[in-house]
């Protein structure tokens, strides 16, 4: 999928932005799963094609008193990483010495870049727009973000310039994507798995632009590792802005199959991870989380490592259902029961549930615990199915979907989960009419 990043000083207007594109999907997407959101990391679409967009002034943090390099770190790293670049400014303020330092770095860029000039709210303020011509962009828009005002002109453009379809990777191979925050140990993961390995095919240089990805075949099993740890070209780039390591992540987890999340078990399970995990949730990936150092971890009676685990699912509810290897790529521990359990997320995935089977389990757990009733009306639900996508969705068919409610569902998804092992992977249920 495309990646869109939205550059550009506080308080021009990208979140608000961001918000408008995004908000229509995360209604819908919410109300399946319920869970917190990246509020700077999302899907939209316009005119049929899919993108991911990144407001990356959400990962700067202090935002009013931003400091310029924190800005020309955010703007190389959109060039990077993105397929393409809006730009953002505001027509209240004119162009201020930030744009223009902006503007110099991006101009630079090979990166299709898109000019909003946004706030221009109503058509008296056309004419001040005009003078970010001097900023020296072809693609120019006035916009509002607020009242959506020729916002439609700019995504008309912007979609225009992204690809048509995904090209599809060379391999049908499984791919694994180890990520997770700087320091957290990946590249030692990856090299301990790699180094001394016969079993190696290949190198594969960069399926995907910034990543590489290694041929691996063990126990039978082929798989491609996607490592975002490899390449750290620009040296300039605090190593740890948050907005660094999701920004690395957004492509690798977009198009793997599992997500092989590495933490340092001696900084924890913190934010920055946890919006890795989300990220990876959301796009219905396989998840295995590594909890790694573990060797530096004093104090290891198996109590300990309960509660730590305890600690970790807590901070991943409601997606509680993910194994959690506890390992140190030091000394080599445990680091082959990580990929053996990532194969088995990768199989739990892949499965399908006969329809047959399906029903059999499910009706009569329903029949035993049908949703409540709504407005003194009953749901019934008559049979169901597993969808053909490509991770794990099921369809309800009943009467009244719009009365069942999350609750329910949630329900049904533990029913789900106790039954067939999904263990890893995200699941979605709708309720349909039938
Ligand atoms: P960010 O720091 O660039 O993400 O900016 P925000 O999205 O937080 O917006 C900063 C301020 O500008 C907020 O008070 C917004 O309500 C306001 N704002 C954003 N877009 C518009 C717009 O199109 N018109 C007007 N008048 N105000 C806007
Ligand atoms: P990356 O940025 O995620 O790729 O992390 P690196 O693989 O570069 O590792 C960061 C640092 O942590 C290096 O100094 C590693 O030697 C160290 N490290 C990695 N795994 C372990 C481990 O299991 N135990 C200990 N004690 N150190 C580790």
């Amino acid at each position: 999928m495309s990646i869109v990043a939205v550059v550009g000083r506080p308080n021009v207007g990208k979140s608000t932005f961001f918000n408008r594109l995004i908000q229509r999907r995360e209604a819908i997407v919410d109300a399946v799963s319920g869970v917190t959101r990246d509020r700077h990391y999302g899907k939209s679409d316009w005119n049929g094609k899919e993108f991911s967009l990144i407001d990356t002034g959400g990962y700067v943090k202090g935002s009013d008193d931003i400091f310029e390099a924190e800005i020309d770190k955010q703007v190389e790293l959109a060039i990077d990483e993105a397929d393409a670049i809006i730009f953002m400014v505001d027509v209240e303020s004119g162009v201020t010495g930030m744009d223009q330092e902006v503007a110099k770095l991006l101009r630079r860029s090979k990166k299709p870049i898109f000019l909003a000039i946004n706030k221009v709210d109503a058509a008296s303020r056309m004419n001040d727009a005009l003078e970010f011509y001097a900023l020296g962009f072809e693609n120019q828009y006035n916009i509002s973000s607020i009242n959506g005002s020729g916002t439609g002109d700019l995504l008309d453009d912007l979609v225009k310039i992204l690809p048509e379809k995904e090209e599809e990777d060379e391999s049908e191979l499984p791919r694994f994507a180890v990520v997770g925050r700087p320091n957290a140990g990946k590249s030692s993961f990856i090299n301990a798995l790699i180094g001394k390995d016969r079993y190696i095919v290949t190198d594969i240089a960069g399926t995907t632009r910034d990543s590489i990805d290694t041929k691996y075949n063990r126990f039978g099993f082929e798989f491609n590792l996607v490592d975002t740890a490899g390449i750290r070209k620009k040296s300039k780039v605090k190593e740890d802005l948050e907005f660094y390591s999701v920004m690395r992540s957004v492509r690798a987890i977009e198009h793997c199959d599992v997500v092989i999340l590495v933490f340092d078990a001696t900084r924890g399970f913190d934010g920055q991870v946890e919006n890795i995990f989300w990220l990876a949730q959301r796009n219905n990936k396989g998840i295995v989380i590594l909890a790694n150092k573990w060797d530096l971890v004093e104090d290891k009676e198996s109590g300990s490592v309960k509660e730590y685990e305890k600690h970790i699912r807590q901070q991943c509810e409601p997606f509680v259902d993910v194994p959690i290897v506890f390992i140190s790529v030091l000394n080599k521990q445990r680091i082959f029961k990580a990929i053996e359990t990532a194969v088995e997320v990768y199989e739990n995935r892949s499965k399908k549930v006969k329809t047959s089977e399906l029903n059999e389990v499910m009706l009569p757990i329903i029949q035993a615990y049908p949703p409540p009733a709504y407005k003194a009306k009953y749901v019934k639900i008559k049979f169901c199915t597993q969808l053909p996508t490509p991770y794990p969705s099921f369809a309800f068919f009943c009467n009244l979907p719009q009365y069942v409610k999350d609750p329910y569902k949630r329900f049904i998804e533990n029913k789900l989960r106790e039954h067939f092992n999904f263990s890893g992977v995200p699941i979605t249920v709708y309720f349909r009419k039938k």
